[in-house]
């Protein structure tokens, strides 16, 4: 009896121990909202300036994503984030690619993109974001031109140049890649740049950018601030922060990870989007569920990224798996809600009644049901025993 008892109270110590171990992240996850009611937002990056076919593929997605309608009567919401300059080829040809010049989307030739864009943000469906001035930093891309003549041909190509074409590396904006590993920007030039892009944004939109996510997930303390600093309330992230490309160019320099509702320290409050969708890939509509259903077991919204190529170079394939996967998602969840970004960060902020839930056991499920995510916790729940106590919790809750 003594030996059963004297066994069990240092189960309980090595309990102890590794929760003590994991403290941080599991306060994390208790802290982090957990959502009244499924949640879905399809988040689209590099729309904006670009090829002329966009307007098309908009105005196609447009009426695909009003089909799709929530409990609520509220069509389904696609982000829209938006880069607001592509090379102005012609003009950098004539300067010997030594000076910048921009197209902008305020063009003229882009009337229709722009458009497109207007009429999908009338009809509630599409909900713009900024993802930056051009989805590179242009002194960085005139310095590679030096050397690599495919980006020399890319920066004076005639006709409004797709920015997926250039070198991973290149297309981030917020670091100088033209060698690797990148250097870090000049404080100063980054705050100028941040509000020239949110001039930009507001001349072709009409109001400050709002939400802001950056070209390849790679950004840092400054950029937050300087984004803070021109009105960013919210900042897409995918769960981690990294602030360089690599000696292979691969972003790199982790310094923070965040999840939903956490608070940079300039401000903004950081979203998550971790579920990837990109059907020219061969990504098929049940990725969008099932990210969904694990997302929703966590009491989290779901944010899908699917990228603007998918519904440029498969148009017809891709706009069919985006409605079919949506339609999935609603059979499979009769009370799921689409929202926009910058009503998911209110929410959350405010910690709205509406939207986030109070009660202890949905509590408690979603909290389990994020821990495994916390790496090498997994591990240590099973090798300790913890494990089985936490399924308890799981299946009472
Ligand atoms: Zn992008």
């Amino acid at each position: 009896m003594m030996a059963a008892a004297l066994i069990f109270a240092m189960l309980l110590l090595v309990w102890a121990g590794v929760l003590l171990a994991f403290a941080v992240p599991l306060a994390a996850r208790w802290r982090e909202p957990v959502l009244r009611q499924p949640v879905l937002i399809v988040e689209s990056d590099d729309w904006g300036a670009g090829p002329l076919a966009q307007a098309d593929a908009l105005r196609r997605l447009a009426a695909s994503l009003q089909r799709v309608r929530d409990r609520s009567g509220r069509p389904a919401v696609m982000t829209l984030g938006v880069v607001l300059d592509v090379p102005d080829g012609a003009r950098i040809a004539a300067a010997g690619c030594t000076e910048y010049h921009a197209l902008t989307l305020a063009d003229a030739r882009f009337d229709a993109v722009r458009a497109a864009m207007m009429d999908g943000i009338e009809a509630g469906v599409f909900a713009p974001q900024l993802h930056g001035q051009c989805h590179y930093w242009p002194p960085a891309l005139l310095a590679a031109a030096q050397a690599d003549a495919d980006v020399r041909a890319w920066l004076t190509a005639v006709e409004p140049a797709a920015t997926e074409d250039l070198p991973a590396h290149l297309q981030s904006r917020w670091v100088d890649a033209s060698a690797l590993p990148s250097r870090a920007l000049a404080a100063a030039a980054i705050g100028q740049a941040a509000a020239a892009e949110a001039a930009g944004y507001r001349a072709v939109f009409g109001n400050a950018p709002q939400v802001a996510v950056a070209t390849t997930f790679v950004w840092n303390d400054t950029v937050e601030a300087a984004w803070a600093q021109a009105g960013i309330e919210a900042v897409i992230t995918p769960g981690r922060r990294a602030t360089c490309r690599n000696a292979r160019g691969q972003p790199d320099c982790v310094d923070a990870t965040m999840l939903t509702g956490e608070q940079a320290p300039a401000g903004p409050t950081y979203l998550v989007r971790d579920v990837y969708f990109e059907p020219a890939l061969g990504q098929p509509p049940q990725r969008l569920l099932e990210g969904l259903l694990a997302r929703t077991r966590q009491g989290r919204a779901c944010l899908v990224e699917t990228h603007r190529f998918n519904f440029l170079q498969a148009p017809d394939a891709s706009l069919a798996a985006l409605e079919t996967g949506l339609t999935a998602a609603l059979a499979a969840c009769p009370g799921l809600r689409f929202l926009s970004p910058l009503e998911l960060a209110r929410a959350v902020r405010e910690r709205d009644p509406a939207w986030i839930e109070s009660r202890l056991r949905p509590r408690v499920a979603a909290w389990r049901a994020r821990l495994d995510e916390i790496p090498r916790f997994r591990r240590a729940a099973q090798l300790s025993g913890l494990a089985l106590p936490l399924a308890w919790l799981e299946r009472t809750a």
